[in-house]
């Protein structure tokens, strides 16, 4: 018996293309196979020296609208029945969408053996859907790239260990901890504002909190407004400016739009603009008016800044009309503790955009959350640091099961991302990655930074 692989997933992830990569011409002739239907191509996969079938749960397009949910999981299913392991394939591009979810419900119901697999990763594209991939509670995520053929070594080195153990039920071998596993990997040293890159920020917030008039008084003096940028004009306006040396490019939402002339329905335009500028900005500055401030408007796109993985600072404007300036900010800070715990630490700054006062104070906290946002700490200074959080507060032990978290390295920046090598990671408290969250946060000093953890599965 030929060890099965089923390559599972939503349609368009490239699962077929994955497939003719393993399969080549060899592909089976699916008819002739008893209990295998047309809409599971089945065929002899070559990888490296490896040999094995695959089955390509590909092919579903073809079904009507209504029927495609339930075909999809049913013959998702049956794959999964007749195979060994499963490579489930989720797209790095478009990231991870409720649809995937449905296919990790199954695999992980069937309890499947599951590689799971972030495909369209070639060169640099890709990083933020892989990393959310994590995500999915199914491990670390393989960076493939189906078209190009990248990750494929990868792919055999996963395989190996289960093919070898189903064909020759050999014992298994004790997974070995590679310490370097994500030293030097893609992620880029911090990169100063200063080298050319300009630093880009979003500027979001409920209409009339000020933003047009924050926005004019940062590129006013310099006078290097550079008009809306080709190319991304469908879809934000930005403008480049020299910010008291720091090259910036400014995502408008509304108040650039007015300045052009182009709408001025603002209480129409600001969510949905506001959405687009947080996906092209590093640091998102949400502006709240001091005499409306967290309204719910401000705390959907704080929250959506912080989903999108974006460095946010909180900068309360019109400070000069309010009397009570020492009740107000305390009233402010209990405020956004309260309303947003998810931007704990997070920078809150008062400003004037109309006289100017605070700019200087917003500039610096944009920038250190900038340089928070793209840090990476070195795995020995993690580990050393795991070690004292785990003696402090030990991780509790669910059913009797003791969970042991061994390893972990930074996997990612931009915003920082972290994996924590763990057994029986389903059941660790989320309580208890709070606690790992929050003490990353406070002994590394990454305030203004969303940070990402992932348990991975080693026992
Ligand atoms: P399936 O429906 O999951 O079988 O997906 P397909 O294999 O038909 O691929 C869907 C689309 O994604 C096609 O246009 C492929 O050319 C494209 N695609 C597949 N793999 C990759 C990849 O690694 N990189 C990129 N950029 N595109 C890919
Ligand atoms: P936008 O809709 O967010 O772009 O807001 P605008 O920049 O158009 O500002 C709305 C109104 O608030 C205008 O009348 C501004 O003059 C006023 N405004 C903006 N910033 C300040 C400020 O710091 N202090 C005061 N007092 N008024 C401000």
């Amino acid at each position: 018996m030929s060890f099965t692989l089923a390559i599972v997933g939503r349609p368009n992830v490239g699962k077929s293309t994955l497939f003719n990569r393993l399969v080549g011409k060899r592909l089976a002739l699916v008819d002739d196979q008893p209990g295998v239907t047309r809409d599971l191509r089945e065929g002899d996969a070559r990888l490296g020296d490896l040999r094995f079938t695959v089955i390509d749960t590909a092919g579903l397009e073809e079904a009507t609208d209504e029927s495609l949910q339930g075909r999809m999981r049913r013959l998702t299913e049956r794959a999964v029945e007749m195979a060994d392991a499963c490579l489930f394939v989720v797209d790095a591009r478009s990231g991870v969408l409720p649809a995937d979810e449905v296919f990790a419900d199954i695999l992980r119901k069937k309890s499947a053996r599951v590689i799971l697999a972030a495909n369209k990763a070639e060169g640099r594209a890709g990083e933020s859907g892989l990393l959310e991939a994590y995500a999915l509670g199914l491990g670390e995520p393989l960076r493939l790239s189906a078209e190009h053929g990248e990750g494929m070594g990868e792919l055999a080195a996963e395989l190996r260990p289960l093919i070898e153990a189903a064909t020759e039920s050999a014992p298994e071998v004790e997974p070995q901890v590679d310490i370097d596993v994500d030293e030097g990997d893609e992620v880029p040293d911090y990169v100063a504002p200063h080298s050319g890159k300009p630093l880009q920020i979003a500027v979001v917030g409920r209409p009339n909190a000020g933003k047009s008039t924050l926005i004019n008084k940062i590129i006013g003096e310099d006078r290097l407004l550079t008009g809306p940028e080709a190319g991304i004009t469908r879809d934000a306006i930005s403008v480049t400016t020299d910010w008291q040396g720091t090259p910036t490019r400014i995502f408008d939402t509304a108040g650039m739009r007015k300045k052009a002339k182009v709408q001025d329905k603002l209480e129409k335009l600001s969510v949905s603009d506001g959405l687009r500028a947080v996906k092209f900005a590093e640091v998102v500055v949400v502006l709240l008016d001091v005499n409306i401030p967290f309204e719910q408007q401000d705390l959907r796109i704080a929250d959506l800044a912080e989903r999108e993985g974006r460095a946010v600072v909180l900068a309360v404007n019109k400070w000069d009309t309010e009397g009570e300036k020492q009740d107000k900010l305390r009233a402010l800070k209990e405020q956004f503790n309260r309303l947003l715990p998810q931007l704990r630490g997070a920078p809150l700054i008062t400003v004037s955009a109309l006289t100017g006062r605070g700019l200087e104070r917003l500039r610096e906290a944009i920038l250190e959350a900038h340089e928070v946002w793209n840090r990476r700490i070195p795995t020995a200074a993690l580990n050393r640091w795991l070690t004292g959080m785990l003696e402090q507060h030990p991780p509790p032990a669910p059913q009797g099961k003791r969970i042991k978290l061994r390893y972990m390295t930074q996997a990612k920046s931009r915003p920082p991302g972290f994996v924590v090598m763990c057994s029986h990671p389903q059941l660790l408290p989320a309580s208890y990655s709070r606690y790992l969250v929050n003490g990353l946060r406070d002994d590394f000093d990454m305030p203004g930074t969303p940070i990402r953890l992932f348990m991975r599965s080693q026992n």
